[in-house]
């Protein structure tokens, strides 16, 4: 069997060729279709299966239990409904102000350029966020400044989605460009979990836009357990920091996943190797299908108790969660509900 050589083909053809079927995901992990129990397929028709080839070449052959697997594989258990997991827990729809603008907080909004990822997590906040209404069109650019003018508060655009890596460099610069021509913007962050899953995507063009542009960039990656950084992942990652860009780490706490403090230890020196700054351990947002990724608070205060005792406090996440109407991260830790 020959391994797959993802680290010669270029981003765009990678993401271009997505697993979005089930049943060879399974193949390719030499698993048995079995694992699919009656329902995962309903599941995977609700939000779509789709993985990049080199983010299935980091899970272990022959694993059901590959943690890298369990955050992308659908899952029946999707299809129960608990009370208090709803489609928009985060009450984003409220908050969107206009095509692609998203403010809740201060100094800073999202702007969101595309509804697509190149892998969908399962437990996703955004699984039911009708992403394609709400995208910004090249006429909408004059709106997005005046809305920006009318709020000096504003100094940071933080490009979201969907995630924004997955747009061509061309359409990024353009957009970049736009935001670098207002004098109050002085920061830009792009949140995105492309570089995880297709590590290529860190290419001379997209380093090369980034370095030049007269905003400080902050890079925020997104992932969840060191086995996703394997060392080319870590190497593609460390060329970012070589320039001068700011990259941090956000993560989520997931059960069967990463809830283990020794995981999240081994996760925080992982990215350090990078250069790479863990910034948020995030909770679990109570959307609609992510159920069977929830802990009980009391798991929650351990194992970030361990963290706190094991980590120097640079490599500690903040845990926080996303509270709706709420105008920061609401840090947590010894909280009686979470
Ligand atoms: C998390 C988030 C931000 C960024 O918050 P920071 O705490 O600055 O990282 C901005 N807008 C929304 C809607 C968010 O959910
Ligand atoms: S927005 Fe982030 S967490 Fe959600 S599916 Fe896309 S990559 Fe995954």
């Amino acid at each position: 069997m020959i391994n797959y050589l993802y680290q010669e083909q270029n981003w765009q053809s990678q993401l271009s060729d997505l697993i979005t079927d089930p049943r060879e995901l399974l193949n390719i992990l030499e698993l048995s279709e079995q694992q699919l129990l009656s329902g995962a397929l309903l599941a995977s028709n609700q939000f779509k299966l789709r993985i990049p080839r080199a983010f299935v070449a980091k899970m272990q052959k022959g694993n059901p239990l590959d943690p890298l697997l369990l955050q992308v594989l659908p899952h029946h258990l999707e299809l129960e409904d608990h009370p208090g997991f709803v489609t928009d827990p985060l009450g984003e729809e409220q908050a969107n102000q206009q095509p692609g603008v998203l403010h809740k907080y201060k100094s800073r909004f999202l702007l969101t350029l595309t509804g697509a990822c190149a892998v969908h997590c399962r437990y996703c906040f955004r699984r039911h966020f009708p992403y394609q209404e709400n995208l910004p069109k090249t006429e909408d650019w004059d709106n997005i400044r005046n809305y920006i003018e009318s709020q000096p508060d504003i100094n940071e655009v933080i490009l979201s989605g969907g995630d924004p890596l997955t747009l061509s460099n061309r359409k990024l610069n353009i957009w970049i460009e736009r935001l670098a021509s207002i004098p109050q913007i002085k920061f830009l962050r792009i949140h995105s979990r492309v570089p995880i899953v297709i590590p290529n995507r860190v290419d001379e063009s997209l380093i090369s836009l980034l370095k030049n542009s007269r905003l400080r960039i902050i890079l925020v990656v997104h992932s969840n357990h060191a086995s996703e950084l394997d060392d080319f992942t870590c190497s593609q990652l460390a060329k970012l920091v070589e320039q001068n860009i700011t990259v941090l780490n956000q993560a989520v706490l997931l059960n069967g996943v990463n809830n283990s403090a020794q995981v999240l230890v081994d996760l925080s020196y992982r990215l350090f190797d990078a250069g790479v700054m863990p910034y948020y351990l995030h909770v679990l947002d109570k959307v609609k299908g992510a159920h069977h990724f929830d802990l009980m608070p009391q798991d929650i205060d351990h194992i970030y108790k361990e963290l706190l005792a094991n980590l120097p406090g640079y490599l500690v996440p903040k845990l926080v969660r996303e509270i709706a109407g709420e105008k920061n991260k609401t840090p947590l830790f010894g909280v009686s509900t979470y």
